[in-house]
């Protein structure tokens, strides 16, 4: 190809790492600075620049550029300071880097299908410069993190989140496709933006989007009828019906629903360890009933009946507050069919604040994933430590700044006994001469090891089963003296050895119920990490 053409191609440029040998071969000869570098030199200064940013969204900037020209650093940087930029990577600063996503624009990655592109979505698959595709990551950009719809913008998410399935599974970088399908913006601000960069409309009516979805979902399996598909912020008046619409049609999930419920369980597993209630005597307040909340009481509720409950009887130890107040059967709207499992039969009176149904209903946690920011109050978090030991305290929506509580917040506001864990990080709390390390509800725990398992055993489907084998799987890397201490999830440096875990037990599952489509191997563990 001539050796300019070869340092301009991401994946084969190893940059100043061609030896001398490789320079003469492929015509590099003069053409980069004489001495050769290991990769260890590179990463070294690669990490300099990085960390010589002084905004994060800088850092983001740079490293995007980075895997532009060299994919084999930029994912040997990640996978080696995976905690120092995960949050630059993924939540929060690309929740930044979508907003900013018209204005920061400079090269395209992954791909775009719009109502423009009706009827040729097969054949644009066909520009996809590589012939295989194990995972594909799909938004429609209408509800990004918690910052609502951003349309287009929303491919820094596709496009991360496909960063953590290589750095946390192993996944071929060059085998992962990041997707938007532009099914219009409802956002004012975007469609008056000039550097806004998708189709300047109001969102499709469900018909139009439904078929671009289909279109889209038949023409990726045409073309690779193995790959993983992964739904991603997608609003709750769709993301429900689609996996419905999918789950048993094609192999696929949406993490926001099941990975996150999925990894909250797992924080849960153990929070309820820590607090040395059994789980059937939790009394559970979630805040927000969207596509998260539902996925994680669904979750919850699987394990419940696994211990012997009734979904029903699993399902009243659940309050749900929406934005409308407590969920009940008689408030007198017409519930979306997703909440209508969890609404209350048993009030006369409607209950319109959180404060009011904490005091009524004494939980012993209460589970963000509302959006809002600093919605857990002082007065809501002292209401409910008042009546339980450790308050488990749950304040799960992203990014930060619209976390229900910060760390700190929960454990002065509950004198230090919260089991608290979050959905973006937060730095250790000193707090009376502890030091107070919050967990991380990350989805990372276990979207990678979900992902890889199902892909790998080629299974018909993923189920609700392999969901909550992947959230024992991540429970059982904390031991019963960390979890004492309020210590819930482990440290995310071991992430590649929990994804084994995790896949290993996720193909275990597959063939237990029958559904991995391959042929047994001889030991599922060894495979999973070759
Ligand atoms: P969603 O589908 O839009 O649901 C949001 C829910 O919050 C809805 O039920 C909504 O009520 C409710 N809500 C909105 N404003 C409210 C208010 N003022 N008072 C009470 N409830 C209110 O969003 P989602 O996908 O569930 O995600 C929600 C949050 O969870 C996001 O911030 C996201 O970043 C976070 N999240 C975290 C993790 C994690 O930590 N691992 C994973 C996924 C998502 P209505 O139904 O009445 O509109
Ligand atoms: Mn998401």
């Amino acid at each position: 190809e001539g050796g300019y053409n070869i340092l301009r191609s991401s994946f084969a440029n190893k940059g100043t790492a061609f030896d001398q040998d490789e320079r003469k071969k492929y015509g590099l000869r003069g053409l980069l600075p004489p001495r050769t570098e290991t990769i260890v030199e590179q990463a070294e200064r690669a990490l300099a620049q990085f960390t010589s940013f002084q905004s994060n969204l800088e850092k983001y900037i740079f490293l995007n550029c980075l895997r532009d020209r060299n994919e084999t650093l930029f994912f040997y940087l990640l996978v080696n300071n995976l905690e120092l930029m995960m949050p630059i990577v993924y939540t929060p600063t690309v929740g930044e880097a979508c907003q900013k996503f018209g204005n920061e624009f400079r090269f395209a990655q992954g791909m775009y299908f719009s109502s423009q592109d009706k009827g040729q979505f097969r054949e644009m698959l066909d520009n996809w410069p590589h012939k295989e595709v194990d995972i594909i990551v799909v938004s429609d950009g209408s509800r990004i993190l918690g910052l609502g719809d951003l349309g287009t913008n929303g491919m820094g998410i596709p496009v991360g989140k496909l960063q953590l399935y290589v750095a946390g599974a192993g996944f071929h970088p060059s085998r992962t496709l990041p997707v938007i399908i532009d099914a219009g913006v409802n956002t004012k601000k975007y469609l008056d933006d000039k550097f806004y960069l998708g189709e300047k409309h109001a969102r499709l009516s469900d018909p139009e989007y439904y078929a671009l979805m289909e279109e889209f979902l038949v023409a990726v399996y045409n073309k690779w009828p193995k790959v993983l598909v992964q739904f991603e912020d997608i609003s709750n008046d769709h993301c429900f019906t689609l996996l419905e619409n999918y789950r048993n049609r094609f192999l696929c999930f949406n993490d926001d629903i099941q990975g996150t419920g999925s990894v909250i369980l797992a924080g849960f597993i153990n929070a309820v360890r820590a607090t040395q209630i059994p789980l059937k005597d939790h009394r559970m307040v979630f805040f927000g009933a969207g596509s998260a909340g539902i996925g994680v009481a669904d979750c919850i509720v699987s394990l419940m009946e696994e211990q012997g409950m009734t979904k029903e009887e699993a399902r009243k130890r659940f309050w749900f507050v929406d934005s409308k107040g407590l969920i009940t059967t008689n408030r007198g709207d017409e519930l979306a069919e997703h909440k209508k499992a969890y609404a209350r039969t048993d009030y006369t009176t409607q209950l319109k604040s959180l404060l009011e149904v904490v005091k009524d209903v004494k939980p012993t946690a209460l589970v963000g994933l509302s959006g809002i920011g600093r919605s857990f109050t002082q007065e809501i978090v002292e209401e409910m430590s008042k009546n339980v030991e450790k308050p488990i305290v749950f304040s799960l929506s992203n990014p930060t700044s619209n976390a229900e509580c910060t760390a700190e917040q929960a454990y002065q506001w509950s004198e230090g006994r919260c089991i608290f864990a979050s959905g973006s990080p937060f730095a250790p709390v000193e707090y009376r001469g502890h030091t107070f390390v919050p967990g991380q509800g990350n989805n990372m725990y276990i979207f990678p090891g979900l992902g890889l398992g199902a892909f790998l055993c080629q299974s018909l489907r993923v189920t609700d089963e392999m969901i909550n084998t992947a959230a024992k799987t991540l429970a059982s890397n904390v031991d019963d003296a960390e979890v004492i201490t309020g210590k819930i999830y482990p440290g995310l440096s071991k992430i590649r050895e929990i994804s084994v875990q995790i896949a290993t037990n996720v193909i275990e599952k597959a063939f237990e119920q029958g559904i991995a489509t391959i042929q047994r191997p001889e030991n599922i563990e060894q495979f999973v990490r070759k």
